[in-house]
C-alpha cells in the first residue's frame, strides 16, 4: 500500500478514537527515532505512551520473540499449561518486589489487570465498596471508567459499576472516609493523566495506614509508572510504601501486549476457587509477550535503567525549565523520565505540541488535563538526543508563544 492508501484505509476503516488522529504514517522504528512516510523523522519523546522502555528494536527482545516464536505461541487458555515464558517472568517479577507480592495473574492490558485487582479486593474482602481518587485514570473498560477520577470520561457510559466512593488525591484530611465498607482503594502512586502530579509526602504512607486499619486492601496502579519509569524500578518504592495489589502493563511487555495484577498467594488463592475458573482469560500472558517482557526486564535491570531515569530526569528537566522560561509555561513536573509542562490555556498546549511536531519531536497531551504536555521518552534515550530535543522545544515555543 501507498502512504496514502494507508492513510485513506486509516481513516475510513479503523475505527477513530477522535476526531484528529496524529495521523502519521509509520514506516518503521529504531532506538529513539519514528520513521515515518516522505523521510520525516520523528525523536520519540513518548515511547508509545511507556511502553518501549528500551526503545524501539531492542536486539535481545527482538531474540527473545524469534526464540519463543520457534518454540510454541498460544497452546492453552491461561493457568492450565505449564509454560515456561510465563513461569519464568512470574519469578523474576516476584524476585524483584517485595515478599508479599510473589504471585503474578497475567492479562492482556492494564485495564484487565485493573478488573482483575478490583474483582480480586472484593472476594477477596467479601466487601463491595471501592475507594479510587479524583484525577485517577485506570483504562476504558467499565471497571476501570467506574473508578476513573474525571466526570467527563464517566458520565457518557453511565450507569457505571456500582459502590464507588472518590476522595481527592493527596488529601489527608479524606482518608478518614476509608473504613470498613470498602474492599479497595485503587490509585496511582504518581498521577500521570492527570498532569503527573506527585504525592505529597507522607500522603502514601497515611493512605496505607487507613487501608490496613480497616483492612482495605491497597491498589497501586502502576501501568505507566512501572519499570523505572520514575526513577525507581515502580514508583512506589520512592515514597516505600507496598501495595497488597500491584498492578502493571505497557512496559511489562517489552512492547507486546501484557498485563498484570500481583499480590500475595493467600490473597490471590481466592480467585481459583468457589467457584474455579471464575476469572480466566484465553490470551492473558500470551508466551511471546513473556518472553519479550523478560527480556526487557532483564536489560533494564542489567543497564540500571531506573537509575539512568532518576539521572536524566533532574538533568533533563533543569535544562527545559532553563530552556522554556516563558509566561506561558506555569510550571515543569517531573517524576524520573515522567515529565509534565503545565501550560497557562490549553490553546497554548496544543500549539505548543503541534509546533514540536514541526520540529521533528513527538509529544503529547495528558488526558485530565489538557494544559498539561506530557514526556515519557525511552529510559535509554541519550543525553544529546535530549539536548537537542530541548532546543527544538525552545524554538517551538517561541513560535508558540508569540503566536
Ligand atoms: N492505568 C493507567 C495508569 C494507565 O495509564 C493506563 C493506560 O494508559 C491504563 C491503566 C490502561 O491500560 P491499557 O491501555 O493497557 O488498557
Amino acid at each position: 500500500m501507498t502512504p496514502g492508501e494507508q492513510l485513506a484505509a486509516f481513516l475510513r476503516n479503523v475505527a477513530q478514537t477522535s476526531d484528529s488522529p496524529l495521523g502519521l504514517v509509520v514506516e518503521r522504528a529504531s532506538g529513539c527515532t519514528i520513521h515515518a512516510a516522505g523521510g520525516r523523522e520523528y525523536l520519540d519523546l513518548l515511547a508509545g505512551i511507556g511502553v518501549c522502555a528500551l526503545g524501539h528494536g531492542n536486539a535481545r527482545v527482538l531474540e527473545a520473540i524469534r526464540v519463543q516464536a520457534e518454540k510454541h505461541l498460544h497452546v492453552m487458555v491461561y493457568g492450565e499449561l505449564v509454560q515456561e515464558a510465563q513461569a519464568a517472568l512470574a519469578r523474576k517479577l516476584a524476585s524483584v518486589l517485595p515478599a508479599t507480592l510473589d504471585n503474578v495473574y497475567f492479562t492482556n492490558s492494564g485495564t484487565e489487570a485493573v478488573e482483575g485487582a478490583l474483582k480480586l479486593a472484593r472476594k477477596a474482602t467479601g466487601r463491595t465498596w471501592l475507594v479510587s481518587c479524583s484525577g485517577g485514570f485506570h483504562g476504558d473498560t467499565m471497571g476501570s471508567v467506574s473508578v476513573g477520577g474525571n466526570p467527563v470520561y464517566r458520565t457518557p457510559f453511565e450507569p457505571l459499576v456500582g459502590d464507588v466512593a472518590q476522595i481527592d488525591f493527596n488529601d489527608f484530611d479524606g482518608l478518614a472516609v476509608i473504613d470498613e465498607r470498602h474492599a479497595a482503594v485503587i490509585v496511582e502512586p504518581v498521577q500521570a493523566e492527570a498532569g503527573v502530579i506527585l504525592p505529597k509526602p507522607g500522603w502514601l504512607a497515611a493512605l496505607r495506614a487507613r487501608c490496613s486499619e480497616h483492612g482495605v486492601l491497597l491498589i497501586f496502579d502502576e501501568v505507566l509508572t512501572g519499570f523505572g519509569r520514575t526513577g525507581s524500578l515502580f514508583a512506589f518504592e520512592r515514597e516505600g510504601v507496598v501495595p497488597d495489589v500491584l498492578v502493571l502493563a505497557k512496559a511489562l511487555g517489552g512492547g507486546l501486549p501484557l498485563g498484570a495484577f500481583i499480590a500475595s498467594r493467600s490473597v490471590m488463592r481466592t480467585l481459583s476457587h468457589d467457584p474455579p475458573l471464575a476469572h480466566v482469560t484465553t490470551f492473558g500472558g500470551h508466551p511471546l509477550s513473556c518472553a519479550a517482557g523478560l527480556a526487557s526486564l532483564e536489560v533494564m535491570l542489567e543497564e540500571k535503567l531506573a537509575d539512568r531515569a532518576a539521572r536524566l530526569g533532574e538533568w533533563f528537566t533543569d535544562r527545559l525549565r532553563q530552556r522554556l522560561r516563558s509566561p506561558a509555561v506555569r510550571e515543569i513536573r517531573h517524576a524520573g523520565l515522567l515529565i509534565g509542562i503545565e501550560f497557562d490555556a490549553a490553546s497554548r498546549a496544543a500549539a505548543f505540541t503541534q509546533a514540536c511536531r514541526s520540529e521533528g519531536l513527538l509529544l503529547g497531551w495528558t488526558l485530565h488535563d489538557d494544559r498539561v504536555v506530557r514526556l515519557a521518552p525511552p529510559l535509554v534515550i541519550h543525553e544529546a538526543e535530549l539536548d537537542d530535543a530541548s532546543l527544538r522545544m525552545e524554538r517551538a515555543l517561541s513560535r508558540t508563544a508569540a503566536g
